[in-house]
């Protein structure tokens, strides 16, 4: 097992970790911008060091500065979380040449997914149902208006490179083709420095649902049910639910064999998610993330494993916890992404948290690294904390979800609570019939209140 651990990240990924990590009995250190020498990882840690100023590209996505910091303290493996450097193949090859481990996939599987076009490829060629498109990139110049009438309009301009929702641009119809291209393109070179682009059929109407893999890198690997998380702005997840409202014991036991014999055949190591979107009746694959996500608690919530502590016993040799057949779902869980923002124009309310008060109570979780008298910085991402919800049925976690919205405080700043309480007293949530344009379509007519 490892001795210290150096978790490369902030907020509640830095404390998710460092929990994971002392129940583990393994030392840890924080590293922090000048931002965020406050911040609630950095009291926690056994140790912490500055590593630059406030903007992420010369504190936490600096690998030199990264490196130095686990010299210093003698670190021998580093946690990427979420977002940073957690899927930068690069990263992972650095610090091996610097015997450090990192606690994530093997590189050149972070590589391979991170190209969303060899992404499909791969995932056609282990027998993961796609959705239709183009094989490969296609420009202005090429044959992308007959591929496209091939595929059928509207389709989805989408970028080699993407995340996060960027670089993706749809054709209604055969005469907004050159411009999406043109546009995917430019922004994806802008956000990625690439500006390849594929096509892919506009799916309508249909649900996001991701299976959670966990593989040993040995040819070991299993698959943890689903998460739906159809309810997005911009493409981000806002609320994520397992199991899905709308996925059969059959239907999940086919595509999680699915993914779990992808993972095996390709000897996948750690943690990882399987994309999907999902419409009368059939799986399409999107993408592959490999790291840990914002959405795991769902996860452990019903499954009682937990993801982060899993990921590092892995990463340092360890054997899958448990055989797919020990897996059993317990309840169902939601999660809701509390963000900093006006819960109307979602523009980001970033300062102090003058008072502070989460829910508790039977089936309540929070993750979350803000305390009272905390300052949220400019620089970052604009979550305050998640609350994950259990119950052992779907209903009752609506009626506890319901209770502890309306129990939390968070004053002195903007947030989206009360989205998320309008959203739990909605017929269509509590029905659980809503699918990846409903939250956009929804919020287009609907009237909240501000606080
Ligand atoms: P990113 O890596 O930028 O998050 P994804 O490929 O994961 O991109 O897609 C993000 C979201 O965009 C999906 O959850 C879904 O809402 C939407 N989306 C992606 N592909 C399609 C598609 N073919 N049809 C309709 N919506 C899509």
């Amino acid at each position: 097992m490892f001795d210290k651990i150096l978790i490369a990240n902030r907020g509640e990924i830095a404390l998710r970790v460092l929990r994971a990590c002392k129940e583990l009995g393994i030392s840890t250190v924080a590293i922090h911008s000048t931002a965020d020498a406050d911040a609630m990882h950095v009291r926690l840690a056994d140790e912490s060091v500055c590593i630059g100023p406030p903007p992420s590209k010369d504190s936490y996505l600096n690998i030199p500065a990264l490196l130095a910091a686990c010299e210093i303290t003698g670190a021998d493996a580093v946690h990427p979380g979420y977002g940073f450097l957690s899927e930068n193949a690069r990263f992972a090859e650095i610090l091996a040449d610097h015997n450090l481990h990192f606690i994530g996939p093997k590189a050149e599987h972070i590589r391979l997914m991170g190209d969303k076009i060899e992404a499909k490829k791969t995932a056609r060629r282990l027998g993961i149902p796609v959705v239709p498109g183009s094989d490969g990139a296609v420009g202005p110049d090429d044959d992308a208006m007959s591929i496209a009438r091939e595929i059928g309009f509207p389709v989805l301009v989408k970028a080699a490179a993407g995340g996060g929702g960027r670089g993706m641009k749809v054709a209604h119809t055969a005469d907004d083709l050159a411009l999406a291209i043109s546009t995917a393109g430019n922004e994806a070179k802008a956000a990625f420095g690439d500006a390849s682009v594929y096509l892919e059929k506009y799916l309508q109407k249909p649900r996001h649902i991701e299976i959670q893999v966990l593989g040993d890198g040995r040819g070991g690997a299993i698959h943890l049910g689903e998460r739906d998380c159809s309810l997005q702005r911009r493409h981000q997840k806002v609320w994520e639910e397992s199991p899905s409202p709308v996925i059969s014991p059959e239907a999940r036991a086919r595509i999680g064999g699915i993914c779990a014999k992808a993972m095996q055949d390709m000897k996948y190591l750690g943690v990882g998610t399987i994309e999907f979107l999902y419409e009368d009746g059939e799986f399409y694959f999107i993408e592959m993330n490999t790291r840990i996500q914002v959405e795991h608690p769902v996860t452990e919530m019903i499954t009682g494993i937990d993801l982060v502590l899993e990921q590092i016993r892995i990463a340092a040799g360890g054997d899958l916890p448990v055989t797919q057949d020990d897996i059993v779902l317990n309840g169902h869980a939601i999660e809701c992404r509390i963000n900093a923002e006006n819960p109307v124009t979602f523009r980001p309310s970033p300062g102090k948290i003058a008072r502070y008060h989460p829910p508790g109570g039977l089936g309540i979780r929070i993750d979350s690294a803000v305390y009272q008298g905390y300052t949220i910085p400019p620089y970052y991402d604009s979550l305050v904390g998640k609350l994950i919800v259990h119950g052992k049925t779907r209903g009752e976690c609506l009626m506890r979800l319901r209770r502890a919205l309306d129990e939390m405080v968070v004053d002195g700043i903007e947030t989206t609570l009360p989205l998320f309480r309008a959203l739990v007293r909605e017929p269509a949530i509590i029905d659980g019939d809503y699918h990846i344009h409903w939250l956009e379509q929804y919020l287009a007519g609907a009237k909240l209140e501000s606080r």
